[in-house]
């Protein structure tokens, strides 16, 4: 028995931010017949669990409350973080057209906050926060694909492509077939996969802890059905890790300020509130352990205040307890042994097995440097700085376990042509987003980074894909 055959003129693999924007573009750029298959139930990917939060640089957003950047800055801090280990040619094109993509989404109905927030290191606001986080992004982008008569198959899992000579010519799902002019990748990342964060992002899977945040559909399957025309796959052990306390699978993007970290050799490394993106790094530096440290004042104090204190207030966001740093939790994960409490500094530094004295000095130094406020160490805003005094005393590892996204996937080229494994453009296909490797670095540039290019590269990837067709 033959399945059914359809013939559209771009096939859309994936209903996440790339997907729905490469759909939208090739539609706005001409290409007649669109169609987006999804394999799960319901639209949207990992791009609607998240918070939708967009680099952009020189936007109209920015302007209007004052904030002088440019594209050019952009790149330059793009690049630097990333020591330039990265695809420059592709995130040229990500950083000239990602401030272009704001301002486009903001024309089709997506409203943002007025407040612009800082994404990682970068020296001035260029994060937009959109009302209504990734599910309003969606939403819109959505609503206007099928305006524009955009099709959608849920329920339809890509298993393989369709080839002629090298070039692609559709994908199949079981017994059907879609031909197409052109093929979009945009079926996000593989966190969903404990096998492949396994073999393709070690750094997190090897924490021992490791979980993944995202949507049920980021399988990595097309690191499976691009194998057959020779997909050239590249961006070995990125994508981002969290800090995980390794209480339950809720993820708690950064620790509170309060906070002191030190490594196992009991000291301090780092200002706590670093962007997640760098903390990253420096977890790394440490083999990828650390223990929060802290006395019972600040736990009550924390638990009693009832809002987590975080470096950086995302507008829209609730302001709330954290959900791990509260008394409740942190008792209750006592009776787990996930806390350590004693009454000496000496009794918590062999229950986590550091040095006692490296342990003591770090806590005189925080106790030294809180009296004083200033971290002349890390340079944390000493509104952090929090004493370590009054008995008992607390410690609880940390590992960067948590898997927000992964950057391991198919190499593209600035117009979003997937390459083979010898450099060449695969006829036909195109990828953007979170399935696409090489864009993003060993250095999360920050919030925003991957909705920036699922957005930027997917409408470019959407116009390479019509202009192809046709
Ligand atoms: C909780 C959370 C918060 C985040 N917050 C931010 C943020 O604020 N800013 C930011 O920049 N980044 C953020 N990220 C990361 C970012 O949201 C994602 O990397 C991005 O949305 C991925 O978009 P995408 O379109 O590439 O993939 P997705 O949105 O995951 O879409 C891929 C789609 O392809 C489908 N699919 C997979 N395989 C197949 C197949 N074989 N056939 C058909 N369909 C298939 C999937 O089911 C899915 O619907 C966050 C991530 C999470 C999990």
């Amino acid at each position: 028995m033959t399945g059914r055959e359809t013939d559209v003129d771009v096939l859309v693999i994936g209903s996440g931010a790339a997907g729905l924007t490469a759909a939208l573009a090739a539609r706005q750029a001409g290409a007649a017949r669109v169609l987006v298959a999804e394999s799960e139930p319901v639209i949207g990917g990992s791009s609607r669990l998240s918070g939708g939060l967009m680099m952009g640089a020189g936007t109209r957003y920015q302007r209007a409350i004052g904030i002088q950047d440019s594209a050019a800055d952009l790149f330059h801090d793009y690049m630097t973080l990333n020591q330039w280990q990265v695809e420059a040619g592709v995130v040229q094109r990500l950083t000239d057209r990602c401030g272009p993509a704001v301002e486009w989404l903001g024309d089709l109905g997506v409203e943002y906050y007025e407040q612009l927030v800082f994404g990682g290191d970068e020296t001035k606001p260029r994060v937009h926060c959109p009302i209504g986080r990734g599910q309003a992004v969606v939403d819109v982008l959505l609503r206007h694909c099928r305006d524009s008569g955009v099709e959608f198959a849920l329920g339809l899992r890509v298993d393989r492509l369709l080839s002629d000579g090298g070039a692609v010519t559709g994908a199949g799902v079981g017994d059907d077939t879609i031909t197409a002019g052109s093929v979009v990748v945009a079926t996000g990342g593989f966190g969903n996969s404990e096998a492949k964060r396994k073999e393709f992002f070690p750094s997190v899977y090897d924490t021992g802890w490791s979980y993944y945040i995202g949507a049920d559909g980021s399988r990595g399957d097309a690191v499976d059905f691009t194998r057959s025309v020779n997909a050239q796959l590249t961006g070995f052990d990125r994508g981002l890790r969290l800090l995980h306390t390794d209480f339950d699978r809720m993820y708690e993007a950064y620790i509170p300020g309060w906070l002191t970290l030190v490594n196992r050799d009991g000291r301090r490394f780092c200002d706590e509130t670093a962007p997640y993106g760098i903390m990253d790094g420096l977890m790394k530096a440490q083999g990828d352990v650390a223990f929060a440290i802290f006395d019972h004042r600040s736990i009550v104090e924390a638990t009693e205040l009832g809002v987590a204190r975080y470096k950086q207030q995302i507008p829209g966001s609730s302001k709330r307890q954290s959900p791990h740093w509260n008394l409740d939790i942190i008792d209750l994960m006592l009776t787990e042994g996930k806390v350590h409490k004693a009454d000496t500094l000496a009794e918590v530094a062999a229950a986590i097995d550091v040095p006692a004295a490296h342990l003591q000095a770090t806590v005189d130094r925080v106790n030294e440097l809180a009296a004083r406020q200033e971290d002349a160490d890390y340079l944390k805003d000493p509104k952090f700085l929090e004493p370590i005094t009054n008995g008992p005393f607390y410690a609880v590892e940390v590992r960067p376990a948590t898997c927000c996204f992964t950057a391991f996937g198919l190499r593209i080229d600035r117009d979003g042509h997937v390459l083979d494994e010898s450099g060449r453009s695969i006829g036909g296909l195109f990828a953007a987003g979170e399935v696409t490797g090489g864009v993003i670095g060993p250095r999360y540039v920050g919030s925003g980074n991957s909705y920036g290019n699922c957005v930027t590269m997917g409408r470019v990837a959407g116009q390479s894909a019509a202009a192809h067709a046709s």
